[in-house]
C-alpha cells in the first residue's frame, strides 16, 4: 500500500507527518472519505465541494487546485488496486510552531490520501441482519456542519456502542431528539410510511448519502419529512436505518437493546440501498 504524503506517494509502513502538524496537536484540520466501487470514485464531487465548504469555513487553504486533488484521489485507488473500498483524505492547517492562533500566512496545509480495500460481502451480510445501536447524550461542538477531524465525541460514543455490542451510536439532542450517528446519519420510517430525517443545520453533518436517500426516495415515490424525531419514535418507527459512505444504507433493528420493526431490516432500506447506486455519481 502507498499513501500521498504532502506531494509523494510513501510506503504505508512509512509514511509520516511532522510532530508540529497541526492536525495532530490541535486536531486543527478537516477530512472526507470517499466510497471507492468497481475501482471508480462514488460521489467524488459532491466530496470535494464538502471539502471545499469545510475548509473555507475554517479559513484553511486548498492544499491543491480541485484538478490536482482529483487526480491524486484516483491515484490512491489505482496504485492500492482498490476495486471497492475507501479513499480517506484529510487536509489540515500544516507544520508549524505551537500556537493555538493560525500559522504565519504562507504556512502550508498538510495533505494526506489514503485508499483500503474493503469486501463488499461483510456490508451486504450486515445489512442483510440490521446493525444495533446505543443511545448517547450530544456533546459535541455547535459547528458538527464541518467534518472537522476532532471526533473525540465520536470516539467515546463509538466505544460505548462497541463495549455494548452495538456497531454504531446515535446523538441525542437536551429535547430527546437523535441527531445524528456517530459516523453517519440517522432515519425512521413510520407508521405512515414516510422517510424522515432531521434537517441539515449546524447540529448535523450533511452526509452525501443523505443526499443520495433524498433523491432515491423521490424518484421511489417515497415521502420524505425533514425534521427531528425522538429515540422512542424510532423505537415506534417501521424501520430505522443508517446512511454513510461506508455503510450505504444500513437497517437498524436494535436500539438500546430494544428491537425496532420486530428486530429484522425492512423492506423500505433495503429499497433505498439496492437503488442507491443509480443515483450516485461515478468519476
Ligand atoms: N454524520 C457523521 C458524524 C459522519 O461522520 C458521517 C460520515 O462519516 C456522516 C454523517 C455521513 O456522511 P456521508 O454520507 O457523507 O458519509
Amino acid at each position: 500500500r502507498v499513501v500521498y504524503v504532502n506531494g509523494q506517494w510513501r510506503p504505508f509502513r512509512s509514511a509520516v507527518v511532522h510532530v508540529e502538524d497541526r492536525g495532530y496537536q490541535f486536531a486543527d484540520g478537516v477530512y472526507e472519505v470517499c466510497e471507492v466501487r468497481g475501482g471508480r470514485l462514488v460521489d467524488e464531487r459532491r466530496h470535494t465541494d464538502r471539502l471545499v465548504r469545510s475548509l473555507s469555513e475554517l479559513r484553511i487553504p486548498l492544499p491543491l487546485p480541485l484538478s490536482a486533488l482529483s487526480v491524486v484521489l484516483h491515484e490512491a485507488v489505482r496504485r492500492n488496486r482498490v476495486r471497492d473500498g475507501l479513499v480517506y483524505l484529510q487536509v489540515t492547517r500544516g507544520v508549524a510552531r505551537r500556537d493555538h492562533g493560525f500559522p504565519p500566512p504562507g504556512t502550508r496545509p498538510s495533505l494526506v490520501v489514503s485508499a483500503k480495500r474493503i469486501d463488499p460481502a461483510g456490508g451486504e451480510a450486515a445489512a442483510r441482519a440490521g446493525i444495533a445501536v446505543v443511545t448517547v447524550p450530544e456533546t459535541r461542538w455547535a459547528r458538527v456542519d464541518i467534518k472537522a477531524i476532532a471526533l473525540l465525541p465520536n470516539v467515546l460514543a463509538k466505544q460505548a456502542a462497541r463495549e455494548q455490542g452495538a456497531r454504531e451510536a446515535w446523538f441525542v439532542d437536551r429535547d430527546g431528539f437523535v441527531t445524528e450517528g456517530a459516523s453517519s446519519n440517522a432515519w425512521i420510517v413510520t407508521d405512515q410510511g414516510e422517510l424522515v430525517t432531521r434537517p441539515v443545520g449546524p447540529d448535523i453533518l450533511r452526509g452525501i448519502s443523505r443526499e443520495v436517500v433524498k433523491t432515491v426516495a423521490a424518484a421511489e415515490g417515497l415521502t420524505l419529512v425533514e425534521r427531528p424525531f425522538t429515540v422512542d419514535e424510532a423505537l415506534a418507527a417501521r424501520e430505522a436505518f443508517v446512511t454513510a459512505a461506508s455503510q450505504i444504507v444500513m437497517p437498524v433493528v436494535r436500539i438500546d437493546g430494544q428491537p425496532v420493526a420486530g428486530g429484522t431490516p425492512g423492506p423500505v432500506a433495503a429499497r433505498l440501498r439496492a437503488a442507491f447506486h443509480a443515483h450516485a455519481e461515478f468519476s
